[in-house]
Formats: C-alpha cells, structure tokens, sequence
C-alpha cells in the first residue's frame, strides 16, 4: 500500500507512535534526587523545572502539577467554573478536557473545529452563542439549559495553534474566561506568543506521550500572580503557612508535581530545543514522502503560527475517508503505529447528552485524520 511505503521511507520498517528521547542527564538528576533523598513533594527541581518552563514559554507564573488533567481542573476552578455551569470545549480532543470540566461538576458544550487549525471554529463559536445564549447579568445563559456558560478551552490539537486572537475575541464579547488546553503543544506559539499565554491561564501535559515526559506531569501558565498563588495553594492540600501546625483553610487536591519527575522535566526541558527541530525535520520528509500520493496530505502548521509538530497528521481528501480504516489496520498489522483521531466527545457514553453546536466538521475531520509515527528520534 502507498501509504504504508511512505511511511516506511521515512520512520524505518517499524516504528511506534511516539516514543520519549532521553540524553545522558534525565539518569544523573535522578539519581542526584535519591542520593538527596528528596524524591516527593518537597525538593530543588520543583522549582527549577517551573523557573524553566516560565522562561522558555514567557509566561510570567508557571505552577507544576502532577498531571495535564489535574491541572485543567485547578485552572477551571480558579476561573470560577463550578456545579451547574457550561464550559465550552471542542468535541474534537482528548477526554480529558471535558473530564476536568467535569469534575467540577460543570458540564462541557460542544463546539465545531475548523479545518485550518483542528482546533475551535471561532466563527461558528460567534454564531452558535448568538443563537442559543443570552447574556444576563450574571454572565452568559444559554436559553435551553438555563445553565450559565462561563469558560472555553480552546486546544491546540497535535500541537497546531488554534486561532487564539480570534477565539479570545469571542470570549471577550461574551463574557467569557479563556483556559487553554496546550498539554499538546509545549513549544508551539502564534505571533511568537507561546500557546497556553493568551488567555486567564493556560495548562501543559508532560505524560510519557507528550513532547517532553516527566513520567506523568502537568504545569498551570499565567501571567496573574495570585491565581499562580491559589493554584499552589489548591494543588497543597491549601495548607497555611505555619512553623509547626497542620492547618488547611478549604478542601485541597493533593496535586503537587514530585521532585523525582520535575528532575526528569529538567532534563527533558534541556532537549526541548532539539526535540523540536526534529520534529519539523521529520514533517518536511513526511511531507517529501506523501508529496506524490493522491488523496492525502500531511497536515502543516497554520500560517502566522509555529507548532511543534508532536504528532504528525495525515489528513485524507472527503473522497478517500473511506479508506481510513483499511490504512490503520494494514500498517498497525504491519508494525507501524497509525492511530485515528479521538472518537468525538458528544459520541462518548459519559457525554452523549451534553449540549452542543453543529460538529460536521470536527465529525468530518475526525473520519479523515490518521496520526502516523512521530518520535523525535526518527528524523
Ligand atoms: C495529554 C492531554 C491532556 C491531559 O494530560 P495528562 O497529563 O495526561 O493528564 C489534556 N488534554 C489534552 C488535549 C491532552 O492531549
């Protein structure tokens, strides 16, 4: 098959969707951590690896956290999502992102992407809450639920920025707060603005598939300082500063990112520079690759934007969709690791009956998208 072929001329006879890269100093912090004993919640690299990432992302605030997902969560709460709202999220992303809208006890609405990015249609945005909601002056109702509508997560899907100026825009008209999902796309930025700065906050993923690892591993971005304060306080059981005493002042997470994985973040963040330069290698030879076949294209950033290109995307013509599944199981039975895009989040059990907008085109994309191997270390 040509497409197996291609990918084959590029990622080798077999390959895995995306494997970490790891150079000599991920062993020695960790080992420096055991030698230290400081392995948990308490320890240097905590606040090394947030110095870090504040400095390679711009954002003033970075607070470390043990996971993207527990990370969305706190943001969220501290935007003032709670029981009974909606948050806006798209239907085309990982369950997580309506995941820790609800552990909040809010419930997620689902909005169409566009083509260009993969990510939030702000156009459609702007129609869909025209027509269903109103703004009251307790913020913005949508007219059928009658729940409030507080917050929108716009994702940063494999990496490409969605089109944030845009998408802030619609949030402004509305009343709404802006918390970027940008667990995907460490590394990738619109205007030279790095993704998941744009809006109130913004979260980042270090699981093992992201683009660094720090095993499991999430950072909340913001430029307001006090929401940096009340997520350290939230994710610490929100425990008071006290010489001696155990005194917590509400009902915390136990959400603190360990020494031990902020050490391997610290190596990993050293590499970033690398990891990305492969990774747009590896587009442009994927690009070389595909460049003669019918019916499909390697999705590219979108214009004006950097991405970081974390997981290479195959985008087939409408007339090829159907022969997505015929791909994905020929090269997975061959030893090459395709994966199809995320089963839409309103066709999930957990969120069939959330309120939603026309998806067709995230239901469109979602038929036509194939993510093909894409490890630093292939290019
Ligand atoms: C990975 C990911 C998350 C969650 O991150 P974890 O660290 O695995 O909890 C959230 N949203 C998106 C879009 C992701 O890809």
């Amino acid at each position: 098959m040509k497409v197996l072929d291609a990918i084959r001329s590029v990622a080798g006879q077999s390959a895995a969707l995306h494997e970490p890269t790891f150079g000599r100093n991920e062993s020695r912090y960790l080992q420096d951590c055991l030698r230290s004993t400081f392995v948990s919640t308490v320890g240097p690299y905590v606040e090394q690896f947030e110095g870090e990432l504040a400095a390679f992302t711009g954002s003033a605030h970075v607070v470390a956290v043990g996971n993207g997902t527990a990370a969305l969560q706190v943001a969220l709460r501290l935007a003032g999502v709670g029981p009974g709202d909606e948050v806006v999220v798209p239907t085309l992303t990982f369950v997580a992102t309506a995941n820790a809208v609800s552990y909040l006890g809010a419930v997620p609405h689902f909005v169409d992407s566009e083509k260009r990015t993969l990510g939030i249609d702000p156009v459609a945005l702007r129609d869909h809450l025209n027509s269903i909601a109103e703004s009251h002056r307790g913020g913005l109702v949508n007219c059928s639920t009658g729940r409030t509508i507080r917050a929108v997560v716009p994702m940063h899907t494999f990496g490409h920025p969605v089109a944030i100026d845009e998408v802030l825009a619609v949030a402004e008209d509305f009343g709404l707060v802006v918390v970027e999902d940008a667990a995907e796309s460490l590394g990738s930025s619109d205007n030279g603005r790095h993704t998941g700065t744009a809006g109130l906050a913004g979260v980042l993923s270090f699981n093992g598939n992201k683009i660094i690892t720090t095993g499991g591993g999430g950072a909340i971005l913001t430029s307001d300082a006090e929401f940096a304060s009340k997520a350290r306080h939230l994710i610490t059981t929100a425990k008071v500063r006290h010489p001696w005493d155990y005194l917590h002042d509400e009902v915390g997470y136990n959400y603190r990112l360990p020494n031990l994985n902020a050490a391997l973040g610290c190596a990993q963040i050293e590499q970033l520079p690398e990891l990305l330069a492969s990774k747009r290698r590896l587009f442009a030879a994927y690009t070389q690759a595909f460049s003669s076949i019918e019916g499909v294209r390697v999705v590219a950033e979108p214009s004006g934007c950097r991405s970081n290109y974390w997981l290479q995307t195959l985008l087939l013509d409408e007339t090829s969709a159907d022969k997505r599944n015929a791909i994905l199981e020929a090269t997975n039975a061959a030893g090459v690791m395709t994966r199809p895009a995320w089963t839409p989040l309103h066709r999930l059990d957990p969120y069939a009956e959330c309120p939603r907008a026309s998806l067709s085109v995230a239901e469109s994309l979602q038929r036509r998208i194939i993510n093909i191997p894409s490890s630093a270390g292939l290019a």
